[in-house]
């Protein structure tokens, strides 16, 4: 049993206008459930319990508010099999995935942050003789989530952390194509104590209950995750009442292997990098760049591997790679092949739906691999899919210009035996985000955001808290004299 109505105040309610959304399981189609859609109405209800809900929670002790998370990681612990299923069965994960990464992932980041919640802390400033000057870190008041479709568990726990750790009361809606599992962690959060209004969900359509959101005159900073161009939109929705925002958009990573690299773990990590997740991760290792001397060898084991992993029902332990979460997205996907067709590059590996007839309604695609030129569309925008582009470089300097040569900034890699070269070019590239003989690590203690067209602000650790919070300056005459600048009596 899955809820499927809208939370709101603490209560289950149907949309205001009945209308419902409907969630297919991407493995063949099949309807999982029917849930409530909320439209702009719903979305001011919510963030009317929001509001009303903000005075009280951010008057609680922090370790109290701390524990509330700490609980709701112990939950999500006990309830990992259950939450993990439905995370596969709503976006096509594939289940040992969901069960060794999205799961642990979202339990230790809730943990991360209710245990933060009493440690973030303001500070005293040494300022002149005879005041003090201290700084408290104030919540926001209400945050509004907008969540995508490729995580949604771990980025409910990415976002609802740090806000409600920080004393924010939120609004969360996650995508229409992905609602399960957000809906599920609110009932485990009322379970773990959490005060009604603190944390309201309401599933709907971007164009509606997000864009409502975006502009909502009593939202204080919304925190967006999808793709650049809403997110250009959500920035424009913003200005009405100048809201913070907090954007976390798409990318094209570059993941840099040097011809000294330990080629085995460039090979496995290289393909974690971009086919994890079908390839639907903002920091997808997407454009490969090979060092000539080893390019020959590295794509030989890097198609065999492509070639061997095994795509399939997501729900079978086997399965290394499930449907992409849509039939839009896959055609959209698709419709990246066509346009690499028609400029001249070359598919080396996949590039087609699998040929098992057990697959044959869902939205698959085999792991694809496509040597293209640096400027083309294939390897400047965002597939968000299986597929890695190729490129080869000659040295340092060509590689970092091949690396930095897209609008985004999200994350990037690289693969040496030497050092300094792995500092120097961890230091130039553009990216906010870089790893160095591995890919796409992730911890909640650390910094995780871009630049450039991927965005601004970062999710994760202190940062996260800075993002939700706003600093208090409090200045106190101890023993000061008040200069005279207007002398009277
Ligand atoms: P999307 O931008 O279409 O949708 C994201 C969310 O925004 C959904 O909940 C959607 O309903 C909502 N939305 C759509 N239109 C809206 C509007 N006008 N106003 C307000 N909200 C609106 O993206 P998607 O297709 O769901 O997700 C894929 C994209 O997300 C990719 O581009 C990917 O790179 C990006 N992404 C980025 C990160 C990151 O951390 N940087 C992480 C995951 C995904």
């Amino acid at each position: 049993m899955v809820q499927t109505r809208l939370f709101i105040g603490g209560q289950w309610v149907d949309g205001a206008s009945g209308a419902t959304i409907d969630v297919h399981d991407p493995h063949d189609g099949s309807l999982i459930a029917s849930v409530a859609e909320a439209r702009e109405v719903d979305v001011d209800r919510a963030v009317t319990a929001a509001a009303a809900a903000f005075d009280d929670w951010r008057q609680w002790r922090a370790a109290d508010r701390g524990r509330v998370l700490l609980r709701l990681a112990d939950l999500i612990e006990e309830h990992a099999a259950e939450l993990a299923l439905l995370e596969t069965r709503d976006t096509g994960h594939p289940i040992r995935d969901a069960q060794r990464l999205d799961l642990p992932r979202t339990a230790e980041t809730f943990r991360y942050f209710g245990g933060m919640a009493d440690k973030y802390q303001g500070s005293v400033v040494p300022v002149e003789r005879g005041f003090l000057d201290y700084v408290v870190r104030e919540p926001l008041g209400v945050v509004g989530a907008i969540v995508p479709w490729n995580f949604p568990l771990m980025f409910t726990s990415w976002k609802l952390g740090p806000a409600l750790a920080a004393g924010n009361t939120a609004v969360i809606k996650p995508s229409e194509l992905t609602p399960l599992s957000t809906l599920r962690i609110a009932e485990l959060a009322t379970e773990a104590g959490l005060p009604a209004g603190v944390l309201n969900v309401v599933v709907g359509y971007g164009a509606t209950a997000g864009a409502r959101i975006a502009e909502h005159p009593d939202i204080a900073k919304v925190t967006f995750t999808g793709s650049t161009a809403i997110g250009r939109t959500i920035v424009a929705a913003s200005q009405g009442n100048l809201k913070r925002v907090h954007l976390e958009l798409g990318g094209k990573g570059a993941n840099v292997v040097f011809e000294d690299a330990d080629l085995t773990a460039a090979v496995n990590g290289s393909a974690f990098a971009v086919f994890h997740n079908q390839g639907q991760a903002c920091i997808a290792g997407s454009r490969l760049l090979l060092h000539k001397d080893i390019a020959g060898e590295f794509l030989e084991r890097f198609t065999a591997l492509a070639a061997s992993i095994a795509v399939g029902d997501p729900k079978d332990p086997a399965t290394e790679m499930g449907p992409l979460t849509s039939p839009g997205h896959r055609d959209r996907v698709l419709s990246f092949l066509k346009v690499a067709d028609d400029e001249g590059d070359t598919i080396l590996s996949g590039g087609r739906a699998p040929a098992d007839p057990l697959l044959a309604d869902g939205c698959y695609l085999e792991p694809t691999v496509v040597r293209a030129a640096p400027d083309h569309r294939i390897a400047q925008e965002e597939v968000f899919g299986p597929v890695v582009v190729v490129h080869t470089f000659g040295d340092e300097d060509q590689a970092l210009r091949i690396a930095n040569g897209t609008d985004y900034g999200l994350g990037a890699g690289l693969w040496t035996r030497d050092l300094s070269r792995a500092h120097r070019f961890a230091r130039d590239l553009r990216a906010g985000m870089v790893w160095v003989n591995s890919y796409k690590r992730v911890n909640p203690g650390s910094p995780f955001g871009g630049v450039g067209l991927s965005g601004y602000g970062r999710e994760m650790g202190f940062e996260a808290m800075h993002e939700y919070t706003e600093a208090k300056a409090v200045w106190i005459n101890i023993d000061a004299d008040i200069p005279p600048f207007y002398p009277r009596g």
